[in-house]
């Protein structure tokens, strides 16, 4: 009998985990996928990294249709009121001859990621996990249909609320951030020529990011009571309202669905793993959506992973030896990411003007220096640091 490695979670970072261990080596995979999720109106900004991995397991191809190209960036900075937002950064050109980035619809990789788990042959469970225990022979299982199963090592991709970690009496470090993300699909009359533009504003950052087409996704940060009056507006209105906010350098904007709400807060959690339990994902970490990385720390995890449970299993090892190798890999980038986000969201949403001019200085500086601006890019693209194997392009 080979080894078993159990997934909760089939959302985005659970369905790559999956897709990796079952393409990449022999153990056998079980996904207790949760609740059928809602709707998510939502576009992810993957990195060149997040892309080569999906291109190695075989599910980039059904994506790349829908997928549009990042070809810079702007960032600009304002007070309340102004009427001409100014740039005080911009980013163009591509990464090792790739865009650094691709803004992919939720949707579209979640459906390509559940035809790839079905061709694989995973066994995927459409239940929630209700408890779990484990002994030095393995773990047990147990799910909302009354069934069990074992396996050899448990992953907690279920999400931000993460059952499996509480069952394992992992802690969290949490900030509510007193601000909600409004998220939809807008179009618009003009060419948007594949370049992003955040608008840092006093409520919070506004990102217009390039879909395919003369469409746009908009991830935009508010105050809670006025998030969700925009969640009830009528579309037609709501376009009004993100003119007003964003600005009419992409012409007229059209809503296309209701603009959905999420509250925003960071967690992270106080470890990876405990005994043959590991963490993936927002069940590890949460972030501020301004920087687009939350899902990249997320299929990072799941490439690390996949490599330390894989690597295990083909020494002989028992998976679980894996991960406190897992844990040793991730934790520093993930913590790091926490704090620069929350940093970045601390600095800008201030009102102060001083501040504002401190910010312009600054930026200005990065503005000018090439070499600063193309270690900002190879950042954004997800390459650098020490680079797990499937992000490389290279297979496990
Ligand atoms: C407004 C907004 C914009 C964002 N934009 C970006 C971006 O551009 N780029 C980026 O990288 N990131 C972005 N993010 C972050 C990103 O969306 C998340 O990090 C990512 O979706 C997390 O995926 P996940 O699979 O870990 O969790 P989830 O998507 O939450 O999936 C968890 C799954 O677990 C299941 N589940 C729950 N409980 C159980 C249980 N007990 N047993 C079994 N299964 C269970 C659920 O049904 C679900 O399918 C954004 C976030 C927000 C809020």
């Amino acid at each position: 009998m080979g080894r078993t490695i159990a997934i909760a979670g089939g959302g985005i970072v659970g369905r790559v985990l999956a897709v990796a261990l079952a393409s990449q080596s022999h153990l056998n995979v079980r996904l207790i996928a949760g609740p059928h999720p809602a709707a998510d109106e939502r576009a992810s900004a993957l990195a060149a990294s997040a892309r080569r991995m999906l291109a190695r397991l075989g599910v980039w191809q059904a994506v790349a249709v829908e997928a549009e190209p990042m070809r810079g960036m702007v960032i600009t900075d304002s007070a309340e009121g102004d009427l001409v937002r100014p740039e005080v950064l911009t980013f163009e050109g591509e990464t090792d001859g790739h865009p650094f980035a691709h803004m992919v619809p939720n949707e579209t990789l979640f459906r390509a990621l559940k035809a790839r788990c079905a061709a694989l042959g995973i066994e995927e469970h459409a239940e929630t996990v209700t408890f779990y225990d484990e002994d030095a022979q393995g773990v047990v299982v147990e799910l909302s249909g009354g069934g069990r199963i074992t396996a050899d090592v448990l992953i907690a991709a279920d999400g931000r609320h993460s059952k499996v970690r509480q069952i394992a009496g992992i802690g969290v470090v949490e900030k509510d951030y007193g601000q909600c993300g409004i998220a939809g699909t807008v179009s618009h009359e003009l060419e948007h020529n594949g370049i992003a533009t955040q608008h840092f504003l006093p409520a919070g950052p506004f990102a217009m990011l390039p879909l395919t087409g003369r469409r746009s996704s908009i991830v935009w940060t508010e105050r809670p009571e006025f998030a969700a009056d925009i969640a009830r507006m009528d579309p037609m209105l709501a376009g009004f309202e993100v003119e007003r906010v964003f600005g009419l350098s992409l012409g007229r904007i059209t809503v296309e669905k209701p603009l959905q709400v999420y509250p925003l807060r960071s967690s992270v959690a106080r470890d990876f793993a405990a005994g043959r339990v590991a963490l993936a994902g927002d069940a590890g970490h949460v972030i501020h959506p301004l920087a687009g990385q939350g899902l990249n720390l997320g299929l990072r995890d799941a490439a690390v992973l996949a490599e330390c449970l894989i690597e295990a299993a083909r020494i002989g090892e028992d998976p679980a030896a894996g991960l406190p190798r897992y844990v040793k890999r991730r934790r520093a980038d993930t913590v790091q990411m926490a704090l620069v986000t929350d940093g970045l969201n601390a600095l800008f949403s201030k009102r102060s003007s001083l501040l504002r001019a401190a910010r312009s200085v600054a930026l200005g500086l990065v503005e000018e220096r090439d070499k600063l601006k193309s270690l900002f890019m190879r950042e954004a693209a997800g390459l650098e640091g020490e680079l797990p194997r499937l992000m490389r392009g290279e297979a496990i």
